[in-house]
């Protein structure tokens, strides 16, 4: 609908929207985190849900307990290779459509600890992570304007054609191989079929800004 028409009308008490919007506007606010956290970033998390930042005002009220209830994991922290099966099992357990927020350096990349042998270098190479929180520790602020970037993406999602999300395209799988302990390393040593999707939806993105920049 014509934007112009749409405010017109809002001015006469008359409110229009579309599926689309009502769709993404009840799922963006309503993000349900999981209760997870991996090392001190995890504090600086559990900051932005108490009182003085209040991450509720969000809409994210209440972290889950469990994987069945929530959407979103928050991989606040160093991820071990001891500990990411055990990250990508529980990200498995969530139900779409799942979101992931890569906070601090050591979720991202291994950070200060990416030299060693039991650090994985980025959670990324196993899930598809919508937002990443750089910084060492992040502030609760950072986590926040995290978390608004993840509503303005939920907001700007189509429910159908080329830029759909993952959870609305059949062929896009729900689960990630879990990764194993082999002789020397994790198996396998990253998820192809993470970077083949992200490779996706960056590709549909550009051809969107393409399209309009014509
Ligand atoms: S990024 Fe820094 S603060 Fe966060 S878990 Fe790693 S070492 Fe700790």
């Amino acid at each position: 609908m014509d934007q112009k028409l749409r405010i017109e009308l809002s001015k006469q008490g008359i409110v229009t929207t579309t599926l689309e919007e009502l769709y993404n506007w009840g799922r963006k606010n309503s993000v349900w985190p999981m209760t997870f956290g991996l090392a001190c970033c995890a504090i600086e998390m559990i900051a932005t849900s108490m009182a003085r930042y209040d991450l509720a005002r969000f809409g994210a009220e209440v972290f889950r307990p469990s994987p069945r209830q929530a959407d979103l994991i928050i991989v606040s922290g160093t991820v071990t290779k001891k500990m990411a099966p055990q990250v990508v099992r529980l990200y498995n357990q969530m139900a779409e459509p799942k979101y992931v927020i890569a906070m601090g350096a050591c979720a991202i990349s291994g950070g200060p600890f990416k030299q060693g042998y039991n650090v994985l270098k980025g959670i990324d190479r196993y899930i598809p992570v919508d937002v990443h929180i750089p910084g060492c520790p992040p502030r609760p602020e950072a986590l926040i304007d995290a978390f608004m970037t993840l509503q303005k993406k939920i907001d700007a999602q189509t429910l159908t054609g080329e830029g759909r999300p993952r959870h609305l395209d059949p062929e896009a799988p729900s689960e990630f191989v879990v990764p194993r302990f082999g002789a020397h390393d994790l198996e396998p040593p990253n998820n192809p079929e993470v970077f083949r999707i992200l490779n996706n939806i960056d590709s549909c993105a550009a051809g969107e800004v393409d399209a309009g920049g014509d």
